[in-house]
């Protein structure tokens, strides 16, 4: 169930092996949380997923396996800092990395950074929830962990709450400092303890390159392969277990198979009807696991004016609604393009605007960044993915204190014929284009053992 990335992922793998398999999506195109919008100069833009890095080994061989190219992520140049109404430029190959050079932010970060890494040495990113002290790192979220262990200044929040943001679409008061701990210890693999500087950063960091041509090409190749077996326009309602068969039935099929994958995030695998009802513990997980609320807007220009201007497009800002943006532009430089994440409380905010009020707020905020000629893009997008039925919020599943402790173990452990995939299910890169490659490979090769 699902024609994201995992769920195609997870058909292929099973296809190859010689067993039949059908892809049963929900919407009438692939790609899920991956989706291109064509531009001028019949460039494409992400409206999804967009960055891979370091680490990512998996979404990378896949890649270069479709014969996909990747470039680099343009980061010649200076990023821009915003805070208490003041604008400075500097360059990520200073001391302080891609974190802004800023003193009354110097000690905080100097404190939290390291200690964050380090605790999350003690999670591990395979099973948070048996890690020593589980309990207790999962009682508190990040904003209290925060408060405690480091003089944490209002400067120091401010921009903490900018990095949550785009990271996990929410507020630190809204993360379990477990699932924090797990997420920086995912952003690494097997050989790379993770770390939160590989997560954050885009030199050497999950933001380092990009897909040429857009991510959903990812899935549409491999949904070309898959021809037939993928069935779009068909949300599936209902699966009913029998003896030696599970029937899943959507709104147009019933399909009888040995085995089901599903490969959705949990919010929307729990709106699923299943007879046998789930026991307690899977319900409950898919109960307490929202999906964040982030909204990407893309705005196009002629060219990358901030180039000229020896910007290189990232910046962060205290202020919203768009705390932080990236260069988009296509591989050729033309057109330009920005991309500015509203996340959080600030998502929440903006979506009570009106759509002119919206897109003169998010201009705005790239005016501060970037100049004046910010204001008049040739082209405007902005997704909101919590509005979408079949998305329900992005870029990933988030965990508020006391959930990952007592209901993780149901992420991903197999319930008679129904296996879980999906990116949220993933160990490293859990959230990532990589996770949910990984995730589907890890069901399928679950399904395979059992066919
Ligand atoms: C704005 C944004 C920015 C992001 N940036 C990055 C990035 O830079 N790098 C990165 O690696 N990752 C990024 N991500 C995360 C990345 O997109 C996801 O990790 C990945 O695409 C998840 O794939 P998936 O297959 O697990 O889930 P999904 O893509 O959510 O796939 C689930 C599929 O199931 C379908 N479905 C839902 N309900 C039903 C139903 N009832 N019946 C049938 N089908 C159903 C959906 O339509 C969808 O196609 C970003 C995500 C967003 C939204």
């Amino acid at each position: 169930m699902g024609a994201g990335l995992s769920g195609l992922v997870a058909a292929r793998e099973i296809a190859r092996a010689g067993h039949s398999v059908a892809v049963l999506e929900a919407r009438s195109r692939v790609g899920g949380r991956m989706l291109d919008q064509p531009i001028a100069g019949g460039e494409v833009v992400d409206l999804g997923a967009e960055f891979i890095g370091p680490t990512q080994n998996h979404i990378r061989a896949l890649v270069d396996e479709l014969g996909i190219a990747t470039f680099p992520s343009p980061n010649e140049g200076q990023n821009v800092y915003l805070a208490g109404g003041r604008r400075m430029a500097y360059s990520d190959t200073g001391p302080t990395g891609t974190a802004p050079p800023d003193l009354a932010l110097l000690t905080d970060l100097l404190l939290a950074i390291p200690q964050l890494n380090s605790l999350s040495l003690r999670v591990g990113a395979e099973a948070p929830w048996d890690a020593p002290g589980a309990a207790q790192l999962d009682s508190q979220s990040l904003e209290t962990w925060l408060r405690r262990n480091s003089p944490a200044g209002q400067r120091f929040m401010d921009v903490a709450r900018a990095a949550t943001r785009p990271i996990f679409g929410a507020e630190p008061r809204e993360l379990s400092l477990l699932f924090v701990l797990f997420f920086i210890a995912a952003s690494g693999d097997e050989r790379t303890v993770g770390t939160f500087e590989r997560n954050f950063n885009t030199r050497n960091g999950a933001q380092q390159d990009r897909i040429d041509g857009g991510t959903q090409q990812i899935a549409t190749k491999l949904a070309e392969g898959l021809g037939r077996r993928v069935i779009r326009r068909s949300p599936v309602r209902r699966i009913v277990t029998g003896r030696g068969y599970v029937d899943v039935i959507s709104d147009r099929y019933v399909n009888r198979a040995r085995r089901v994958i599903v490969a959705l995030p949990p919010v929307l695998a729990g709106r699923i009807r299943y007879e046998p009802a789930l026991p307690s513990l899977r319900d409950g997980l898919t109960a307490r696991m929202p999906q964040g609320h982030l909204i990407k807007i893309q705005a196009i220009y002629e060219r990358p004016f901030w180039r000229g201007d020896g910007l290189n497009g990232s910046s962060i800002s205290d202020a919203g609604p768009i705390n932080v943006t990236y260069d988009s532009s296509p591989r050729s430089g033309a057109p330009g393009a920005l991309l500015g994440f509203v996340g959080g409380d600030e998502a929440r905010a903006f979506t009570r605007l009106s759509r002119d009020a919206r897109r003169r707020a998010a201009l705005e905020s790239l005016a501060r960044g970037f100049g004046a000629r910010a204001r008049d893009p040739i082209a405007y997008f902005e997704t909101d993915w919590a509005a979408e039925p079949y998305t329900r919020g992005c870029p990933v599943a988030i965990a508020p204190p006391g959930v990952l402790s007592t209901y993780g173990r149901a992420l991903r452990e197999p319930i008679g014929r129904l296996y879980w995939a999906g990116t949220e299910t993933s160990t490293y890169w859990n959230g990532y284009m990589d996770g949910a490659v990984r995730a589907g490979r890890r069901a399928a090769r679950e399904v395979l053992e059992r066919l």
